[in-house]
């Protein structure tokens, strides 16, 4: 007898077996191929893992598999290996891991073949004079498909005014005939459509260095925003090209913008396929698919991409490597990044890192020679950096958030003719409501937060559970009508400038105000025609744009992250601030930056500004290790939360009575309370586990994991585990 042992995305961290279908032939089974199995009252579409002989389920509890999808696996091995390492190593279930690792469309049993488009062609001693005189548009279809000796395609010769009604007709009288399209790369002398740049000495070294070594090295790319890293990535791109392999370049969610596409497509003369959110499930499966079958030499996408097949690997570039979105913080808390490590590893191929801003990790790793690491200090072309300037606000009277010799200073260069950024990190109105009587603060219901203010449309908003109400006529502790709005986001500031300066464009960039399709490339248009404007945005400026007019960037509150709970807050901070910088003084205008602060005198914060990134990141490091934080430290945390205050913290201490004298190797810090402990009407509570030791920490958690699972009361309380966790709260 046989069984089939089946991954399916239950929270379960196991496997299960089912009986194979009625009549099936032994042998036929390949792992990795899509089963769809009855589970619960429900069916799911699971994946094959192995065929056993041996089964731990009675005979009679096991059910039989529904249906077989597919007669060979889809993904191949090195992929289902990838997402297995990277269940073992985030704690994740398995089946949940392999699924993830899947098209949406293909999780969702979509049948396994991709759609093609097709051409046609006249066939071979076949002429125009073959048909009547008369057949005036069967004529005019067959010349329209002449002229086109590689084949034209449905969509080309309705464009051109063909009728395509009568292609069968055509093709009935053995005159034209129709083919799959396939895409056969150019000859390596016509790859480049538009050509390379002189590199400068520190771009020459890096792309000597990332092109000449043979098989795997982890390459941090650590250049200053406007180095020149995009052209450093083109280059070595060709070289992988020219052998007839391929690349895979992840970016930030919010990167994959149609610029940094463009990029890619203006240089090469090769399908270059894109991931991005706008696709349908099908035209996704289709992409992955052009990438598995190796038809697409360069394939872009963001964090999920990293699960994307390549026929023949060449080169894997991570864009922006300290960038959040690539560790998934939902579910399946994986790190693309660190998975892209491991995957270059097993793939034997050469993987980049770039950043103007490298995270402090990567630049551990570099420090213990882990990785190699290759520095880009000078802009390109003419572009020099951005001077910077903390500008003390403390006891300044503030018009809205900006002081007067900031509104002077916007002043002076709209004037010259140049533009301005102005960067707040807060979308809304006002941070908050508060009652000018009694002091209370409009607090959302279902969460530790205060609610954001907003006026286009008036509303109150928690930009934590996205719950919505509107806006109070009276305080509703004193009844008291005189509701103020406390600090400034985005819509207010918008407001002040257009106040301030009534003459010139002001620019709104936030999640809101590019909610509807097409916005955010309208104000780009009018960014780039060039002339006087001031932006004011959110961190969606500080990513992949280039602002060539931006002279002047003001940075409204530069202290937002100083004080966090978080230890990546300075990290993070620091970051942010080069990145909004980096917008200035890109072309031939030199830029400047105004950094807005109540501790000018903050160490680090001076040191960013004077010494710039490389020099703060050394000190952060140095604090790091002092305080036996990552990367000197590993850690994981087990989150749990419920629906009353208490119970989940109450479970994490039962975790922790039963299991920390098992292990008692790594260090057990809580269970507290989540910095933010209630929200979206949940109470959260953590336990922290940590290690100098990344392989006692992982084993630890490995053997701690079916434990938790076990408890009595596991079931009835959310908790998960976060691996090398970004985000503290
Ligand atoms: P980064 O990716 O480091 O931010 P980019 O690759 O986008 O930098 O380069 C910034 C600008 O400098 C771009 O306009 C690019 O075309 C230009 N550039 C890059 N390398 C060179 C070079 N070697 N010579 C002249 N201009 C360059
Ligand atoms: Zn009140
Ligand atoms: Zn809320």
């Amino acid at each position: 007898m046989i069984f089939l042992r089946v991954a399916i995305p239950s929270p379960l961290r196991r496997y299960f077996d089912y009986l194979p279908p009625d009549h099936a032939e032994i042998g036929t089974y390949q792992p990795g191929i899509r089963v769809k199995v009855p589970f619960g009252r429900r069916e799911l579409v699971g994946l094959l893992l192995e065929v056993v002989t041996e089964t731990d389920v009675p005979l009679n509890k096991l059910k039989p598999v529904t249906e077989i999808l597919d007669s060979t696996p889809l993904q191949p091995q090195y992929i289902r290996d990838l997402a297995l390492w990277a269940a073992d190593y985030y704690q994740h279930p398995i089946g949940d891991a392999l699924l993830q690792s899947l098209p949406v469309f293909l999780r969702k049993g979509g049948e396994g073949v991709a759609s093609h488009t097709y051409l046609w062609q006249v066939m071979p001693d076949t002429s125009a004079a073959n048909l009547s005189d008369k057949a005036h548009q069967q004529q005019a279809l067959y010349q329209l498909i002449a002229e086109h000796p590689q084949g034209i395609s449905k969509e080309a010769i309705r464009a051109e005014g063909g009728q395509t009604s009568l292609l069968t007709t055509l093709e009935n009288k053995n005159l034209i005939i129709k083919f799959k399209q396939t895409h056969s790369l150019p000859e390596a002398e016509h790859l480049i459509k538009e050509a390379p740049l002189p590199l400068h000495p520190e771009q020459q070294n890096a792309l000597q260095q990332i092109t000449q070594q043979k098989g795997f090295n982890t390459f941090l790319l650590d250049g200053i925003t406007g180095s020149g890293k995009t052209e450093v990535y083109l280059q070595a791109i060709h070289e992988v090209l020219k052998k007839g392999l391929q690349a895979l370049i992840l970016v930030p969610e919010i990167g994959l913008t149609p610029q940094t596409l463009q990029r890619f497509k203006s240089r090469f003369r090769v399908p270059v396929v894109a991931l991005h959110s706008s696709l349908t499930d099908k035209q996704r499966f289709d992409a992955w698919m052009q990438a598995a079958q190796g038809e697409a030499p360069i394939v872009i996408g963001t964090r999920s991409a990293i699960f994307t097949p390549l026929k023949s690997p060449g080169i894997i570039i991570i864009d922006e490597e300290h960038d959040s979105s690539f560790k998934q913080q939902e579910g399946f808390r994986y790190s693309a990044r660190d998975l892209a490590v491991v995957r270059a590893h097993a793939e034997q191929v050469p993987i980049v890192l770039g950043s103007a801003t490298p995270s402090l990790e990567s630049l551990h790793n570099c420090a213990q020679q882990r990785y190699q690491h290759l520095t880009i200090r000078a802009r390109a072309g003419n572009a020099s950096a951005p001077q910077f300037q903390l500008m003390d606000i403390k006891r300044l009277s503030l018009n809205n958030g900006l002081s007067s010799e900031l509104i002077t200073q916007i002043q002076q260069h709209l004037q010259q003719g140049t533009q301005v950024l102005v960067f707040i990190n807060r979308r809304g109105f006002a941070p908050s409501l508060i009652c000018h009587d009694c002091g209370a603060l409009a607090e959302c219901k279902r969460c530790d937060a205060r609610m954001t203010l907003h006026q286009k449309p008036a509303h109150l908003h928690c930009h934590h559970c996205d719950s919505q109400r509107p806006i109070p006529v009276c305080c509703d502790q004193c009844g008291s009508h005189a509701l103020k709005p406390v600090g400034a986001g985005t819509e207010r500031t918008e407001q002040t400038l257009n106040k301030l300066f009534p003459d010139t464009p002001i620019l709104r960039v936030d999640r809101d105000s590019t909610a509807r399709k097409g916005s955010m490339a309208k104000i780009m248009d009018q960014v780039h025609k060039g002339s006087p404007c001031i932006l004011v945005g959110t961190q969606m400026l500080a990513k992949g744009h280039h602002f060539p007019k931006v002279t002047l960037v003001a940075i409204l509150d530069a202290d937002s992250g100083l004080f966090s709970t978080d230890f990546r807050g300075m990290e993070r901070t620091a970051q942010m601030i080069i990145q909004v910088a980096g917008r200035a003084g890109r072309a031939d205008h030199p830029g400047k930056v105004i950094l807005q602060t109540h501790h000018a005198e903050h160490p680090l914060l001076t040191l960013l500004a004077t010494k710039g990134y490389e020099v703060f990141a050394q000190e952060e490091l140095k604090l790091r290790q002092q305080y036996q934080l990552p990367p000197y430290q590993h850690i994981a945390i087990i989150r749990a939360e419920a629906p009353h205050s208490g119970r989940a913290e109450g479970f994490l201490h039962s975790i922790k009575e039963q299991q920390s004298a098992f292990f008692s190797q790594i260090q057990w810090s809580g269970p507290f309370p989540s910095p933010m402990e209630k929200r979206a009407g949940v109470f959260r509570s953590q336990l922290i586990l940590s290690s100098q030791s990344r392989p006692l920490l992982q084993h630890s958690l490995s053997h701690l994991c079916p434990g938790i699972e076990d408890h009595p009361l596991a079931s009835r309380i959310r908790w998960s585990i976060d691996v090398d966790p970004y985000d503290m709260h």
